[in-house]
């Protein structure tokens, strides 16, 4: 199938599920691809890990594939692009934040140079084949969360990528009313919208509001303190940083995916005045009430960091009177690994 005139929109991922996040829009012979993710796999699929999403649609036709633009860089946005993007053999294009994350998974891949991979300023405006395109600055529990405004012959999309209102989003922008209003004013001929928990009536906290907790729950605990969160919440991180200095604990990080972001977030300006991060044998010869350590696998991955602490199968050891605490929710999809481990 190929655009004609018509503006076309096909979801071939992503819509009435978790995860795996893909979209196209047609029009004038060319396809815009928007956001390329992928979905972790549960106990239904037994001995998977990862899900990528069927793009046979578009690859039967990727010479009519002008480009692909990320909205942000969480998984199920960017984490197929490693898989699936050489071979669509058509550019990239993301703001530095999340082209930083591409970035670093082309390279663990091998396929450094072998996609093209374009940095965009956030709320720049740049043009795709035929669309128009203007990132539009959205808060998110990941730096440089962006919607899209694209404009065709036939009028604007609005495309949010995913999104929370938070007047004090810790890192970044907030979402700027006057931004939302003025492109609400600009006319609207399709908002295509969602978000995770979209469907509950309750206003999600600001990032801000966690600080306080975190602190009495740290400040109360004898022993080590290890927390676990999200490592892309950048702006979470620089709240437990800062936690850790306030009362006197010296930061380790255990995760890959915490050395990750911690690099690409201060490569782009991000996290500026982190703590200085100690080593584990540091970690492990400071005294106990001195030690705060971040640790990946809040959703219960068996393999991630606190999974093997927990195994005893790490060399950050935890003993009678050390405290864990989870700073992340459990996100839809994850519930039942979690409940099983
Ligand atoms: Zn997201």
């Amino acid at each position: 199938m190929t655009p004609g005139e018509e503006l076309l929109f096909c979801a071939l991922g992503g819509s009435g599920e978790i995860g795996m996040n893909v979209n196209l829009y047609g029009m004038q012979g060319q396809w815009l691809m928007v956001d390329l993710g992928l979905t972790f796999a549960d106990p239904d699929y037994p001995g998977i890990d990862l899900i990528l999403p069927d793009l046979e649609f578009i690859e039967k036709q990727r010479d009519k594939l002008a480009g692909i633009v990320l909205t942000h860089g969480h998984e199920d946005h960017i984490g197929a692009i490693p898989y699936l993007a050489a071979d669509l053999k058509t550019p990239l294009y993301a703001t530095p934040f999340t082209a930083g994350l591409i970035a670093e998974k082309l390279e663990e891949e091998g396929l450094t140079g072998q996609v093209k991979l374009n940095v965009i300023a956030r709320d720049a405006s740049f043009e795709i084949g035929p669309f128009k395109l203007t990132y539009v600055a959205l808060a998110h529990s990941i730096p440089e969360g962006n919607g899209l405004l694209i404009e065709t012959p036939h009028g604007r999309i609005f495309h949010t990528g995913d999104w929370k209102i938070d007047e004090t989003p810790v890192l970044g922008e907030p979402s700027s009313h006057e931004a939302l209003e003025r492109v609400g004013d600009q006319g609207i001929l399709a908002l295509v919208c969602d978000s995770t928990n979209v469907f509950q009536d309750a206003p999600s906290g600001s990032e801000a509001g966690v600080h306080e907790g975190l602190r009495n729950e740290v400040a109360r605990a004898k022993g080590r303190v290890v927390v676990t969160t999200f490592a892309s919440n950048a702006a979470r991180l620089q709240t437990i940083g800062r936690v850790a200095t306030e009362t006197g604990r010296k930061v380790c990080m255990a995760g890959r995916s915490l050395d990750r972001i911690v690099r690409v977030a201060k490569s782009t300006g991000y996290l500026l005045d982190f703590p200085e991060i100690i080593g584990f044998d540091e970690a492990m010869r400071l005294p106990r009430k001195e030690v705060l350590i971040m640790a990946t696998g809040g959703q219960g991955e068996q393999r991630a960091a606190l999974g093997r602490i927990a195994l005893g199968n790490h060399d950050i050891k935890l003993t009678e009177g050390d405290t864990v605490i989870f700073s992340s929710k459990i996100i839809p999809g994850t519930r039942r690994r979690s409940a099983g481990s």
